[in-house]
């Protein structure tokens, strides 16, 4: 992959000139503000080409000047520094209940956030809801439409033919067969990335999270399922036919609960949200919503408290799986649950002794939970978009 990269950047002068040009811009973001020479220097690129490269970013309004450097000699060197709204991305999260959108600008601030409740997953009835959504996050945060980058979409797996695809309670009803992709973009008018939401949480939090200074990680995301992002030194792992990390189907408990998949002692039957509902439901109880949660574990409800206990074994044997699978630096938990809920589980899970993570000189935890909250998966759709802008590596394995 790198080295396929590498001949086509040297080959192809219009894809010299877009490498250059994130180099650039990755390297005023994380620098900012920041003079010519610096960044020549700290790219290799010549001070001529900088110099073009941002009168070029200037003029479409991605940067801007911010001052002058005050110290040395000579001239004092104009610095430079992203403009917050020179650009921006749509993550959206579409999940069998509702759909969740915000909107990140440049610096990645966010500038709009709304959830719709969804009456239908019905595929042309969810694409016009994500379209409004569009529509209302330029108008109420100010962004020009042209300034739109795309918008990253992310849904629950599996994608396509798969032997899952209809099963799974937490499959969207009616999207079997669709090409959502094409359905989106050509509603939305923009271009349009599509994604796991999982794999998206695992990348929202190598962009803002506590994955940021990894390189190797598992992400667990609870969705209305259970999903895994698997990040490899930089690089999403998807699988040959993009649904790697249908986590929630990997059998934790030979001959256990039936699973709607046709299996048996499936993972998601112990942990996911959907397994949180039906156990509440037993109990009279009905839960709509991440913040129902919340307040029947603020009360330490004995039914949700029951649930939560029982799971933790099932969790800490796929954390046991992964570890030895994938050798990861962490395992990070995060998704729809209220944060106290997984600070709960790794308060009181008793991990697997003896794994590959077992290491004399661990220096970070085996099991973290994510700083994204409950729109992880969400934000991952807009960092799809907007890391396509910065970092070429992450870009090319997500296109
Ligand atoms: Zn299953």
């Amino acid at each position: 992959m790198n080295v396929q990269q590498n001949q086509a950047i040297g080959s192809n002068p219009g894809r010299t000139r877009l490498h250059n040009r994130r180099l650039v811009l990755e390297h005023v973001r994380a620098q900012q503000p920041v003079g010519r020479a610096q960044i020549a220097r700290a790219t290799r690129l010549s001070t001529q080409a900088v110099s073009n490269i941002i009168a070029e970013l200037e003029g479409e309004g991605w940067l801007h000047e911010t001052g002058r450097a005050s110290n040395g000699r000579g001239l004092p060197a104009v610095l430079y520094a992203l403009k917050a709204s020179g650009a921006a991305a749509l993550g959206v999260e579409v999940r069998p209940d509702a759909v969740l959108a915000a909107l990140v600008d440049l610096i990645g601030k966010t500038r709009f956030t709304d959830r719709v409740e969804l009456q239908s997953t019905d595929p042309a009835h969810v694409a016009e809801v994500v379209n409004q959504l569009k529509i209302e996050a330029l108008s109420k945060s100010g962004i020009a439409a042209r300034r739109l980058l795309g918008v990253g979409v992310v849904m629950p797996g599996p994608f396509g033919q798969v032997g899952l695809s209809d099963a799974g309670q937490s499959a969207l009803p009616g999207w079997h067969g669709v090409d959502a992709q094409a359905l989106f973009a050509d509603t939305l008018k923009v271009p349009v990335v599509l994604e796991h939401d999982s794999i998206a949480a695992a990348l929202a939090e190598r962009v803002g999270g506590v994955a940021k200074e990894l390189g190797t990680y598992c992400f667990i995301y609870f969705g209305t399922g259970v999903g895994l992002g698997v990040m490899n030194n930089g690089y999403m792992i998807r699988g040959a036919f993009g649904n790697a990390g249908e986590l929630g189907h990997v059998v934790v408990q030979p001959g256990g609960n039936a699973c709607a998949c046709g299996n048996r002692g499936c993972l998601e039957t112990y942990i996911s949200r959907f397994s949180v509902q039906q156990h509440l439901q037993r109990h009279g109880i009905d839960i709509h919503s991440g913040d129902d949660l919340q307040v029947l574990f603020d009360q330490r409800q004995p039914a949700l408290m029951h649930w939560l206990n029982e799971a933790t074994t099932p969790l800490s044997h796929a954390i046991g799986i992964l570890e030895n699978l994938m050798d990861p630096a962490t395992i990070i938990i995060g998704g729809a649950f209220p944060d106290d809920l997984f600070d709960y589980w790794i308060d009181k899970m008793v991990l697997p002794p003896g794994t590959l993570a077992e290491r004399p000189d661990r220096h970070i935890a085996r099991v973290m939970r994510g700083a994204s909250g409950r729109m992880s998966a969400t934000y991952g759709g807009a960092a799809l978009i907007i890391n396509d802008v910065f970092t070429p590596r992450i870009a090319a394995e997500a296109s």
